[in-house]
């Protein structure tokens, strides 16, 4: 906000004196030295808080497409994966759609991450048969192959709620169950923010903000380590590492994932 723009609503000492605080600009003036430049000196003192650089890039986006600055990880082929074991992805890719083969194992992006904006869509079978808690068709995206967002048909299928759609696994549980009915496409829409390590040394936690299907379910938490089936979460210092899908037995199907590193 110009301050000659406000200064033209309102000439009271009490509004120089709160913008002041409220913008850290002109903390050595007081209202009384405010009151008394011309506009000329005040809009000079009102630029010495203005950051004018880095200019954000521009970009472009329509919805569920990649951005023009992502990389896409997944569209019509499986260039960008790779098999936990090594070697070709295992899982079986058709129109776009990309299906876990059970007991094939992970697949990992072959590129490696840290800071990112992730989006990516899943749908769990239509059909779950008498499968139900964790085991109604479970997998999972995990950040530097360690955070694991838990993907789970949370549609009416009790279970853990540390557990569900959308938690940190083990960790936090999201703010709502945002899930669609098995066999709908959802989206996950993550902003992470990697953990700092000094040497071995942790010097910050990693963050995570989590919108499911468009609804905020994990507000910029704290990823308090590795997410463990058994045990408690724990960190080992590590750099920029692949994403990692999960193969935990079930059918679950992905596509349009993009990434933007941060
Ligand atoms: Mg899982």
């Amino acid at each position: 906000m110009k301050l000659i723009t406000l200064l033209s609503n309102t000439s009271s000492a009490l509004a120089l004196l709160t913008l002041a605080s409220l913008t850290g600009i002109a903390q050595a003036q007081t209202a009384a030295e405010l009151a008394a430049m011309t506009d000329a000196e005040r809009i000079k003192l009102s630029e010495k808080t203005e950051v004018w650089e880095p200019v954000p890039a521009i970009v472009t986006a329509a919805p569920q497409t990649a951005p023009s600055d992502a990389l896409v990880l997944l569209d019509t082929n499986l260039s960008q994966w790779q098999s936990i074991n090594g070697g070709k992805a295992p899982w079986s890719i058709q129109d776009g759609v990309l299906t876990v083969t059970p007991g094939s194992g992970d697949i990992t992006s072959t590129a490696s991450f840290c800071d990112i904006q992730l989006h990516m869509e899943w749908r769990t079978p239509a059909a779950f048969g008498d499968k139900k808690g964790q085991l109604r068709n479970n997998s999972g995206i995990f950040l530097q192959q360690r955070y694991e967002i838990q993907i789970l048909d949370s549609y009416n299928n009790p279970t853990y709620p540390n557990g569900q759609a959308a938690s940190v696994y083990k960790q936090t549980i999201p703010l709502v169950n945002a899930s669609r009915a098995p066999g709908e496409w959802q989206t996950y829409d993550i902003i992470y923010r990697a953990p700092r390590f000094s040497g071995e040394q942790l010097i910050s936690p990693g963050y995570i903000t989590v919108l499911h299907n468009g609804v905020l379910v994990q507000n910029h938490v704290e990823i308090q380590g590795t997410t463990e089936w058994i045990g408690a979460p724990k960190y080992q210092a590590h750099g920029c590492a692949p994403l990692q899908l999960q193969d935990h037995g079930d059918a679950v199907s992905f596509r349009n994932i993009w990434v933007r590193s941060l």
